[in-house]
């Protein structure tokens, strides 16, 4: 079963003609579900978000990484290693030969960068894990084996960041919000179903601020103006998916959705 527009975005690359055709795919099909709520007459009670759980990069060509090729480095100094997953290389040396790889691949190329796990920044929460090695490794967005397009890569780099789209009886109109982490949703949705979340690393405080108080009254028909969602210093691309996400077969336009911001996820899987 494929993950779509995934699985286009691995093989040919966010910006190919197959991806935006794949998105215009999804597009249309979040118009149609919008327009069976609406026909249904379900708009007043059902609350609908749409979001994901990462970008895509398109991946670089030139100026590779090469581990094996690196100078002095060799695969006999390991015991274990899983480099062709993602973004991420996992490494455990030999008994003794932690400094000579590390320092070998320290500085072996300007966008990879090598790690001891206890030296691994904090805000990735990645590291402080029993099954986590002892050498971590991690390429700048863009840098990465396989496919066309890639995600995995630092949650902090726009490419990696996704949408978060909210319309329904419980959310503000016209609102638009500042980026939040995609950790935090799990919290709204708990809300929303009336139940009480597992432990977890979110905040529903995050979200609350788009929720309509139940004491004020119905929100209006027409929506309201908002400015452009998402400020950021590359606006053709971020705004280019945010439109053709929104807007689309049934004349969808961003104005119509109760909250929207952008959320940061980096996502583990392929
Ligand atoms: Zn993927």
């Amino acid at each position: 079963q494929k993950e779509l527009p995934d699985s286009s975005g691995h093989k040919f690359g966010p910006e190919s003609t197959q991806r935006k055709n794949m998105i215009e795919q999804v597009d249309r099909t979040v118009g149609y579900l919008r327009q069976r709520i609406r026909e249904s007459g379900l708009e007043p009670n059902l609350n609908l978000i749409v979001t994901s759980d990462h970008g895509m990069e398109t991946v670089i060509k030139t100026n590779e990484i090469h581990i094996g090729a690196i100078t002095n480095f060799t695969f006999k100094d390991l015991d274990f290693e899983l480099l062709d997953y993602g973004p991420n290389g996992l490494m455990v040396p030999k008994e003794g030969k932690m400094e000579h790889v590390y320092s070998i691949l320290k500085n072996a190329h300007p966008n990879l960068h090598v790690y001891k796990k206890e030296e691994f920044p904090k805000r990735f929460h990645y590291a402080n894990h029993s099954r986590i090695t002892p050498l971590l490794l991690y390429g700048d967005p863009g840098y990465v084996q396989f496919n066309k397009g890639e995600h995995g890569f630092d949650n902090n780099a726009t490419n990696m960041k996704t949408i978060f789209r909210a319309v329904g009886p419980a959310f503000k109109q016209g609102l638009v919000v500042e980026p939040f982490e995609s950790v935090n949703v799990y919290a709204l949705l708990c809300e929303l179903l009336g139940i009480t979340p597992e432990p977890h690393d979110g905040s529903l405080e995050v979200t609350k601020p788009m929720l309509r108080d139940p004491t004020d009254p119905p929100a209006p028909t027409a929506p309201i103006k908002t400015t452009e969602p998402i400020k950021t210093t590359e606006p053709i691309k971020t705004t280019e998916l945010i439109e053709t996400t929104t807007s689309g077969g049934n004349g969808e336009h961003r104005d119509s959705w109760g909250a929207a911001g952008m959320a940061a996820g980096t996502g583990r899987e392929r």
